[in-house]
């Protein structure tokens, strides 16, 4: 902790970004910077890949990202994605993601046979992954770019936030279920969606930490839009919010934050997701 906290510190001296200063305290460029990382890190006190990261944050976004790729069911894949297609939902990257992420994998045994229907399905703890039509439909509605920034809220299974990865590798994630929330990280990790970041908490409150976002889906039920949601959408965000009363008939909600900052949203479709929920249960 004192080891992150005294680099850091150190760093943002030396960039002068100590107290909200922004002006470089070293003016002679990059190779003085390199002197520094250098001695930091024969310190111990740094590791290059963190202080560049903190030195050009726009650096990292441009990394190449190959999302893995699997052939397992692709037929039925295949069928699913027509499926989606026949519902008029033509956005080619969008089938192309959903023609590759393998959904068998996220769906337990039990269910398997059924991985490939156009339904949710349950992934224990009253839970369900969503319906695929509907992550392919939330996907959309982002607009993504690889540089884009997305927090989901309802990792679940972990399955949309593998769609998600198909378009950008910076995918933040937060579930409220302890077990669901280590299940779905370990799982992404075994079929190599390495750079999706799982956090165990309240979504409710978002993921500060890495805001702003670029856009931030919600894959369960909000009596009303969470502000601190709202807060964490970047000027020329969108966000995607099943909002309406648990287990009844909910509004599908795209908010839109414009360059200025202001918010507008409006209803694209009826759906009915599960809850979003403001206590974990599973650890009481
Ligand atoms: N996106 C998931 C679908 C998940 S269903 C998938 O692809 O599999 C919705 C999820 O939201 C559930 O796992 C539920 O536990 C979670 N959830 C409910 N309230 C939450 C909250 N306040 N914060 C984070 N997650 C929440």
């Amino acid at each position: 902790m004192w080891h992150a906290l005294s680099s850091s510190f150190i760093w943002s001296l030396a960039m002068g970004k100590f107290n909200g200063e922004q002006k470089p305290l070293l003016k002679s460029g990059r190779a003085l910077r390199w002197i520094l990382l250098v001695a930091l890190a024969g310190l111990g006190l740094a590791q290059p890949g963190m202080c560049a990261a903190s030195e050009e944050p726009q650096a990292e976004s441009k990394e190449e990202w190959t999302p893995p790729r699997f052939d397992e069911r692709q037929k039925e894949r295949n069928a699913m994605v027509r499926k989606i297609k026949s519902y008029a939902l033509e956005d080619e990257a969008v089938l192309k993601a959903m023609s590759r992420v393998p959904r068998h994998e996220f769906v337990p045994e039990a269910n398997s046979r059924r991985a490939y229907k156009d339904t949710p399905l349950p992934i224990g703890h009253g839970q369900t992954i969503s319906q695929p039509y509907m992550v392919a439909e939330m996907t959309r509605q982002r607009k993504l770019k690889p540089e884009s920034k997305v927090l989901e809220i309802g990792t679940g299974s972990g399955y949309q936030a593998a769609v998600l990865t198909e378009f950008t590798r910076h995918v933040y994630s937060v579930e409220i279920i302890k077990p669901l929330a280590e299940a779905a990280q370990k799982r992404l990790k075994r079929l190599g969606y390495d750079p999706i970041n799982v956090r165990h908490g309240d979504g409710y409150y978002g993921w500060k930490e890495h805001a702003p976002f670029d856009a931030i889906i919600v894959t369960c039920a909000a009596g009303q839009m969470p502000p601190p949601l709202i807060k964490q959408l970047k000027p020329g965000g969108r966000m995607v919010i099943p909002v309406g009363a648990p287990f009844a008939v909910q509004s599908l909600m795209l908010v839109k934050k414009d360059k200025e900052g202001e918010v507008r949203s409006r209803s694209l479709m009826a759906v009915r997701f599960v809850p979003l929920v403001r206590k974990d249960k599973s650890s009481e």
